[in-house]
């Protein structure tokens, strides 16, 4: 599907056709988002929202275009909820340290789920530590899908907030997050949603979630690296204090006290990242042509095919096997070590993901080092998964 659009699929590495099955890490770039970006830097580059000249004036506007864009994409009510950000670690970053600061005292709760990437944990530690408030955690099972029987319990009157994957990048799971949102709901806590693994592979509503918060990065999801987004309910960004000062985020300044400016620009200081956001804005219309719905059907018979194929090698084991995955598959092949079959996969041409994928509370509940991950984009092939299966027994054998 779509491969010519991505010129570096037509590399080789040691000699060989690269097979890029490292998409959860990141995607790789459609030529239409690469040209944007020099396009921007060719005739419209100049600092927005300041400038009362031409190229300002067409920059400031193809920069709002973009969060309109974004906007419709994630069908968020207003642009004013759409906040631009480095990627999903700022984003909930800023969540945490501003909500932290304006709603966490001492004694409180946060509740985070064991499958998180550490940057939906190590955030809130940060603020719980500052704050001297608690750090739950919500437990999966060993299939690797969260026990949302505990959540329940887990709630009490200190909770003030939940922080919850939408998809695991680790095990592929696919959380049930309607059902998340509506418990919390049900006891007034407000839930962030990590994103990061889902905005490219299904589509994301965040009115029909009724999310409170929901932070994305671009680059996986066909964008440059170094631009993200964070959702947030007007109501909580309203109240919260912001994240970073600097310009763009003031009303007025004096050296006795700083007035805020309106949402967005408050939780937005100093300059952005122009270009990228106007690839951001070519990625989504890139996504939008070829359909999410297409994209998330197509990448669910690459991992039924694949796991398939995977599961006839001696040895196998699946990391994650939860009845509703994103295309994420990880593995271990007997004893061998993630790390071995990752280099051998590579010189095979396949690039994979070894280790434990900012995911050391998942590898701890396994009690097993890392994993091999190969993760899916819609560019990926039924060639791919081949050539990755064949590459795994070549593997296998040179190691046994
Ligand atoms: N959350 C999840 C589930 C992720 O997979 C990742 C990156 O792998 C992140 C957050 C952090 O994203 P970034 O490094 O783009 O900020």
């Amino acid at each position: 599907m779509n491969r010519s659009d991505f010129p570096i699929l037509n590399e080789q590495v040691y000699g060989k056709p690269l097979i890029y099955l490292d998409n959860a890490a990141t995607t790789q770039k459609p030529q239409l988002v690469i040209d944007a970006l020099s396009d921007y830097y060719n005739r419209i580059n100049s600092n927005i929202h300041r400038g009362v000249h031409c190229l300002s004036q067409i920059a400031t506007n193809e920069f709002e275009m973009a969060r309109e864009a974004v906007r419709q994409y994630i069908n968020a009510p207003t642009t004013q909820e759409v906040v631009f950000t480095r990627g999903a670690t700022e984003s909930i970053n800023l969540v945490a340290s501003s909500f932290g600061r304006t709603y966490l005292r001492q004694g409180d709760e946060v509740i985070v789920s064991e499958m998180e990437h550490h940057s939906n944990i190590v955030p809130w530690q940060l603020v719980c530590e500052e704050r001297n408030a608690k750090l739950k955690v919500l437990p999966f099972n060993d299939r690797g899908e969260l026990i949302i029987n505990d959540l329940e319990t887990l709630i009490t009157e200190r909770t003030k907030i939940v922080a919850v994957a939408h998809v695991s990048n680790s095990l592929g799971t696919v959380n049930p997050i309607e059902e998340i949102i509506r418990i919390a709901h049900s006891h007034n806590v407000p839930v962030l949603v990590d994103g990061a693994q889902a905005v490219a592979h299904c589509p994301v509503d965040v009115q029909a979630l009724n999310c409170d918060f929901y932070c994305f990065s671009g680059h996986k999801m066909y964008a440059p690296m170094g631009i993200g987004v964070m959702y947030g309910k007007a109501q909580w960004l309203n109240e919260m204090k912001p994240y970073q000062g600097g310009g763009e985020m003031i009303k007025d300044v004096t050296f006795e006290k700083t007035t805020y400016n309106d949402l967005p620009f408050k939780f937005e200081a100093g300059t952005p990242s122009v270009g990228d956001v106007i690839g951001l804005r070519k990625a989504i219309e890139y996504i939008q042509s070829v359909g999410l719905e297409k994209i998330a059907n197509y990448e669910q018979e690459l991992l039924s095919y694949t796991t398939e194929k995977l599961s006839q090698i001696e040895g196998m084991r699946f990391i994650g096997e939860a009845k509703q995955k994103t295309g994420v598959i990880s593995f271990l092949v007997g004893n061998i070590h993630p790390y071995d079959m990752g280099v051998l996969l590579d010189h095979q041409g396949v690039a994979v993901r070894t280790g434990h994928h900012c995911t050391q509370p998942i590898m701890t509940h396994f009690a097993i080092p890392g994993t091999v991950r190969a993760s899916f984009a819609l560019y990926n092939t039924i060639e791919d998964a081949d050539k990755l299966v064949e590459a795994v027994i070549k593997a296998q054998r040179m190691l046994s």
